[in-house]
């Protein structure tokens, strides 16, 4: 009798114990089971560090890659080079953040029939990006190196992420060999992986810290002669501007007014407003995290201040972000943050909707108007509005400064104002030179080519 009980009381023991493990198995699997299937390197659903399952399209519909039977790139060679950084190539050597997190969905696995689905209907990731704005925004940079970025400041959605150089994935050169300097850095996306020097795009944050902390800014004149002697150092500027108004000074882009600004609002206030824009800040979407800008004014001299406040000194600031910025100034100092995933189709259902989410409160309303005005007035009167015909863009141009005997960086950045069309954009062709001349030109074909996509789909 007794020898019964303690052989019962063990079996109870022992089944107690499998209940609770198959417990345990089922929480974990209701919960964790999406991870474990599409964990990295998992041989079902990877190829090198790249999913393999599951179609990509752009926003309307074109197919950028299928994985449902291997990892088949557009037939067309332009478009598997201009949106090859987005989806990853064949080897590894680039990944896809956006992708990669949305494996489960996109994968299509499910908690009741596993990995593979009764129709065997493979689910579909749709971008936002437009197939024929990256082919335009690549054939602009005409091999140059750089980045274009454009998005809808109020839904998010980023119609143009183009990194240069590139290649084509399915016709991979030798870049490990390559002595031409042509493929430095081709593993990384400069939209959202690098941060530049800005120049004087960066007078857009010294803009808004003035407009927002000295009262009569509006009504202020500065005087220009061409340098400006500041703690034994010399401010020199890219002309004789005489008189100016802040617009004009704005337009003309006078470094001795910028510095003066930045002298003025002091190291602190400097500091705050690049930390309150984002400059300093990475953002994070989709699974990407952009790499963060850089304002540090620890130790600086006043002349070294001023450089900061004209977008040099140590001054960095990432694309993706600063876009946001641009939206930010065009939408009343708010702006939507950016995503690249629409939505997962799977079956008969999304398995995933993007949502617009929005960014804190950047800067004054009454700010982002004044200084989208001064913008407005840089393309009318510097720039040329007939280099976008038909479009009410407002900009601001830079060329960033890199050192003697090097060609300097072509930066510019804005937005469309048009309820229609609210997109904000970024152009920065590396070693191109002035910023107006060289990004002026480029943005004009791509924002045409973002209004003709959005304009197809009604
Ligand atoms: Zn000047």
């Amino acid at each position: 009798m007794k020898r019964i009980s303690h052989r019962m009381v063990f079996l109870i023991v022992l089944v107690a114990a499998l209940l609770l493990g198959i417990l345990a198995f089922t929480v974990h699997y209701f919960f964790r089971s999406d991870d474990w299937v599409v964990f990295s390197g998992s041989p079902h659903v990877y190829t090198g560090n790249n999913l393999s399952s599951g179609r990509v399209t752009d926003r309307s519909g074109t197919l950028l890659l299928d994985s449902t039977d291997g990892r088949s790139y557009s037939e067309d060679a332009a478009l598997r080079s201009a949106t090859m950084h987005l989806l990853g190539d064949r080897f590894g050597y680039i990944s896809s953040p956006v992708l990669n997190e949305y494996a489960d969905e996109l994968v299509g696995f499910s908690k009741v029939n596993g990995l593979y689905s009764l129709t065997d209907a493979s689910n579909t990731a749709v971008l936002t990006i437009s197939a024929q704005v990256q082919k335009t925004a690549q054939a602009a940079l005409a091999g140059r190196k750089g980045t274009i970025g454009v998005y809808n400041y109020k839904t998010g959605e980023i119609l143009c992420a183009v990194t240069s150089p590139t290649y084509d994935p399915d016709n991979m050169p030798d870049v490990e060999n390559d002595a031409t300097g042509a493929y430095d850095g081709v593993y990384l996306n400069r939209f959202f992986q690098t941060s530049y020097v800005p120049g004087s795009i960066f007078k857009l944050v010294t803009s808004i810290a003035a407009l927002e902390n000295i009262p009569d800014i509006t009504q202020r004149t500065f005087t220009c002669s061409g340098t400006w002697e500041i703690g034994g150092d010399t401010i020199i500027c890219n002309g004789v501007h005489g008189t100016l108004t802040f617009q004009e000074a704005l337009a003309h882009s006078c470094n001795v007014a910028f510095g003066q600004l930045a002298v003025e609002l002091g190291p602190e206030t400097m500091t705050a407003y690049a930390e309150q824009l984002g400059v300093t800040e990475s953002l994070k979407f989709d699974g990407v995290t952009t790499a963060a800008g850089s304002f540090d004014l620890e130790g600086a001299a006043d002349s070294e201040i001023a450089w900061s406040g004209i977008g040099q000194y140590t001054d960095l600031v990432n694309p993706c972000q600063y876009m946001v910025l641009m939206g930010a100034i065009a939408n009343g100092g708010q702006a939507a943050i950016p995503h690249l995933m629409a939505r997962v189709e799977g079956g008969l259902t999304d398995r995933y909707t993007a949502r617009t989410a929005y960014t804190e409160t950047l800067m004054d309303a009454a700010a982002a108007s004044q200084l989208a005005d001064m913008m407005r007035y840089n393309v009318v009167n510097m720039y040329g509005a007939g280099q976008f015909p038909d479009l009410k863009v407002c900009a601001k141009s830079g060329t960033a400064e890199l050192g003697p005997g090097t060609t300097p960086n072509a930066t510019f950045a804005g937005f469309i104002q048009d309820e229609n069309y609210p997109l904000a954009f970024i152009v920065i062709v590396e070693n191109g030179g002035s910023g107006s001349a060289t990004c002026a030109p480029i943005a004009g074909q791509v924002l045409n080519a973002c209004v003709a996509a959005m304009q197809n789909e009604g």
